[in-house]
């Protein structure tokens, strides 16, 4: 059984609008560790005493990407499933890499309020507003579900006709969907797939989102491995009152032990 290894990806170089995403890995870790709350999970996983996940440091900032893609693997070549901290959004593009190169073609679950399948954006091929273009364009995900949209543009709807994305925007949400999954995937979460009135800590404000327990109902339906995850986007700038930093943090909490069930 794979052990869960935990790292924060300090990037944000390729965020569009505000700079702030590098800056979320302690925030999230320390949000985690409060004393204010306990390490069992929703589910019944006491963390503390269930073998299995390393909480890690974060990876140098400025890497290249490249680099990102090689911190990946070498994570996978040691056999660990890597939870991955961003960040901005971009970073999931060399993580995709590490994972197809280990995995080849995967089965992909983007939750986000954007689909971030430009072709470019601002002339920046590899902006957090490209990720899912480069990975579907590249191969390297076999299949695509994005949940949480409310951004789609016509450019975008046209990406995702081209790939074959199945897109559940919100203007059609219900409050839950059953995801039937054919093998292992990769979980990509932005956190401003939530509404900002759950967590206003991003740099892209978009009202209208999942509320908190949508999310973690959605990890906890989860029925395959989990090949790997990240969680992007918390941008401690904007939250000063470490609400959202805690939002993030009972999310990964919520994932790492639903990643420890599924193993
Ligand atoms: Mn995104
Ligand atoms: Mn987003």
């Amino acid at each position: 059984m794979a052990n869960i290894y935990i790292a924060g990806v300090p990037f944000d170089a390729h965020s569009s609008y505000l700079r702030g995403p590098a800056l979320a890995p302690p925030h999230i870790r320390q949000a985690f560790f409060s004393p204010s709350g306990n390490m069992c999970t929703e589910l019944g996983i006491e963390l503390d005493e269930t073998p299995g996940w390393i909480m890690g440091e974060d990876w140098p900032e400025k890497l290249e990407y490249q680099q990102i893609s090689n911190y990946t693997s070498t994570l996978l070549d040691q056999g660990y499933t890597p939870l991955l901290l961003g960040g901005d959004h971009s970073i999931t593009f060399p993580i995709a890499r590490a994972i197809y190169g280990r995995y080849g073609p995967f089965n992909l679950l983007h939750i986000d309020a954007h689909g971030d399948l430009y072709h470019e954006l601002d002339g920046n091929p590899f902006s957090h507003g490209c990720p899912f273009a480069r990975i579907m364009e590249a191969g390297y995900a076999r299949r695509l579900v994005q949940l949480g949209l409310r951004c789609m543009t016509t450019h975008q709807r046209a990406q995702a006709k081209k790939w074959g994305v199945e897109c559940h925007e919100m203007k059609d949400w219900s409050g839950q969907l059953h995801l039937e999954w054919d093998g292992p995937l990769y979980l990509s979460l932005d956190m401003d797939a939530l509404d900002p009135a759950f967590v206003p800590g991003v740099s892209h404000r978009e009202p209208g989102g999942l509320t908190t327990r949508e999310v973690i109902r959605l990890i906890h339906q989860l029925s395959v491995p989990i090949l790997g995850a990240d969680i992007v986007e918390l941008n401690p700038l904007q939250d000063p009152s470490g609400m959202s930093a805690m939002v993030a943090a009972r999310l990964m909490k919520e994932l790492l032990g639903r990643m420890l069930m599924l193993r």
